[in-house]
Order: C-alpha cells, then structure tokens, then sequence
C-alpha cells in the first residue's frame, strides 16, 4: 500500500531563534517515521512566514536551498497565525500531501507525538486533535482565561476539548472541505469540532518555549477569543433579545404599577435613588448588549468586503 505523504505546516512570526532547530528536529521526525514506513519519502515541511521582521525569512530559503523537504511560503504582512494556518494548509493541499500536521515554531508541543497522529490517520480518523496534557507552561492568566474561554464556547454550543490546540493532523479531505469555506476570519479550533469528520485525540506534553518570547500579546488573544465567539455562534444575539424582552415585560409591569398608583391612590414617591440604580443598570446593559451586536456588525462588515484572506510574497515549494 502507499505510505500517505505528510505535510509538516509551521506558522512562523520572528522565530529567527527557532526555525532552524525546529527544522531540524522535525527532519528527524520525518526521517523516522519513514524509516518506520509510516509515511512516504517525499513527506515535507512548510514554514509560513507570516511577515517575520527579523532574519526568518533568510533562514527558510537557506533550509530550502540544502532540501527539498523543506519548502515555505511568505506573506506580505503578518495577518495573524490563524490565517498562517489556513495559509499553510492550502497551500500543502494544492501543493500535493495526504495529511497535514500543523505545529508551532517554538515546538512547544512534542514533536515526537506527530507518529500517534499518524497511527490515527491510518486508522481512518480525518482530523486528529492535539490535547495537552496540562498547561504548567501557560502564566496564571493565560490558564485562567483559556479556561474561560472553552467553558464559554462549550455553552455556546461549540464542542470543543478544554485543553484543545493547534497542534492537529488534518486529511486532505479535510483540507479539500476547508477550501470550501469562504469565510475570512475562520475559527480553526470550532471548525474541525463541528465539521462533522471522524475526529480522534492524542495527548502531548507541552515544553516550554524553545527560545524567544511568545508572539501572542493580550490584544491578539482576546481578538483570537472574540473572533472565535462571533464567528462561531450567534447565541450571545439570541441572549440579547431575550434580555430586551424580559427587560421591557418588567418595564412593562412597572409602568402599570406607576400609572395604577397615580391615578388611585396619588401618592407619587420620592424614589430619586431607585430611579439613578435602574437609569445605570439599563443603562450598562443597554451598552453592553450594543457592544455584542457591534462585534457582529463589524463581522459582518469584515466578512462582507471580501478582502483577500491573506497576501502571498513569496513561496518556495
Ligand atoms: N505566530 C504567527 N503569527 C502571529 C503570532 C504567532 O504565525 O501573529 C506563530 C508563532 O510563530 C508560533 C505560533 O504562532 O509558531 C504560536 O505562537 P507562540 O508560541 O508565540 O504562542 P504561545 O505558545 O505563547 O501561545
Ligand atoms: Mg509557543
């Protein structure tokens, strides 16, 4: 039988301390598995730049000029390392694999978990998610909030691991099935949840940072969060509109209340601090609900513009 051809997809945002290590250990990885004859011997990695302003870049097409095992592709900007992913794994679709691993750059996740991935590929499996084990490498705060954050989207309905990564095998008809989908800002992590393919789990360790700091800074991960929530599920909407209609029933039952005393009994109260308590809290709940309605406005508005998901500079296959 044909041993699957493998693709090892590596987002990379000035990794200059990294790359070449990391390229070096998942050659080895290859070099094993093929040894192994898990995978074919044209199995490759490939490092997306996305738009590193350090010697990133350089580094790739010296890797690229020693083997033809490593390729990559350079963008014009950095747009994100979602989209570095979904780069990556079109780019590795059109370029010919059987399945695609994605890993970080830093190679926090263990490499050596990549052979389990593919047992589960050849047992049938078309997406293999990465579950860490624990998150001792994550700060109090990261932990606290990714925590958050999966108890939230699982009540939103998105079933998802708590501790689920980017750290995935997907098949090419995964990967031919993620093509179809337009949507720009794609939530990788609630896609291949919900899709619907026969889904399999590994457990890996995670390492500390091999070198140089991480390239997520709050903004970016409370974007990554709020882009998941808003490009995933419409329940907070649904929320909204239930709050509104609660909100005037009571303002409703109030109202008659008021009027009924008025007219029957004529004693107008003095309630100044009812009136400021109930002015703040509608008035803080008028505002955040716009606040939600707003992020999927401005969705929409990213969405319906259709700007390329990406810009390629350069690619090397
Ligand atoms: N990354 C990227 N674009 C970005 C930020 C990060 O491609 O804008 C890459 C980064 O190079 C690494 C991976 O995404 O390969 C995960 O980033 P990092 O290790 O900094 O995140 P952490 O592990 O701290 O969550
Ligand atoms: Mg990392």
């Amino acid at each position: 039988m044909k041993k699957p051809t493998l693709a090892i997809v590596v987002p990379c945002f000035n990794e200059e301390l990294c790359i070449k290590s990391t390229a070096e250990r998942l050659l080895q990885v290859i070099a094993d598995l093929i040894e192994k004859e898990k995978v074919s011997p044209e199995s490759y990695i490939y490092f997306v730049d996305d738009g590193s302003t350090d010697t990133s870049w350089d580094i790739i097409t010296e890797l690229h000029n020693q083997t033809s095992a490593i390729k990559g592709l350079k963008f014009i900007r950095n747009f994100g390392n979602q989209k570095a992913l979904i780069a990556g794994y079109e780019s590795v679709c059109d370029l010919g694999c059987d399945c695609a691993v994605s890993i970080d750059a830093d190679l926090q996740q263990d490499e050596w978990a990549i052979e389990r991935f593919i047992d589960k590929f050849n047992e049938g499996a078309d997406v293999v998610s990465g579950i860490r084990n624990s998150r001792k490498t994550d700060s109090f705060f990261k932990k606290t909030t990714a925590v958050m954050f999966y108890k939230l989207m699982n009540l939103l309905g998105a079933k998802i691991p708590v501790n689920h990564s980017d750290f995935r095998l997907i098949s090419k008809k995964a990967l031919e099935i993620l093509k179809l989908y337009p949507e720009k800002y794609m939530f990788l992590r609630g896609f291949f949840n919900e899709v619907g393919l026969k889904t399999a789990y590994v457990n890996f360790d995670v390492k500390p940072r091999m070198a140089g700091e991480s390239k997520f800074n709050f903004v970016k991960l409370m974007g990554l969060a709020l882009n998941g929530i808003t490009s995933f599920s419409i329940v907070p909407l649904r929320i909204i509109s239930v709050l509104g209609f609660i909100m005037a029933l009571f303002g409703f039952v109030v109202g008659t209340e008021t009027v009924i005393e008025k007219i029957f009994f004529n004693n107008t109260p003095n309630g100044w601090a009812t009136t400021i308590i109930l002015l703040c809290f509608f008035g803080g709940i008028q505002i955040c609900c716009l606040g939600i309605i707003g992020e999927y406005v401005g969705q929409v508005y990213r969405e319906v513009k259709a700007r390329p998901r990406y810009i390629k500079d350069t690619e090397l296959k």
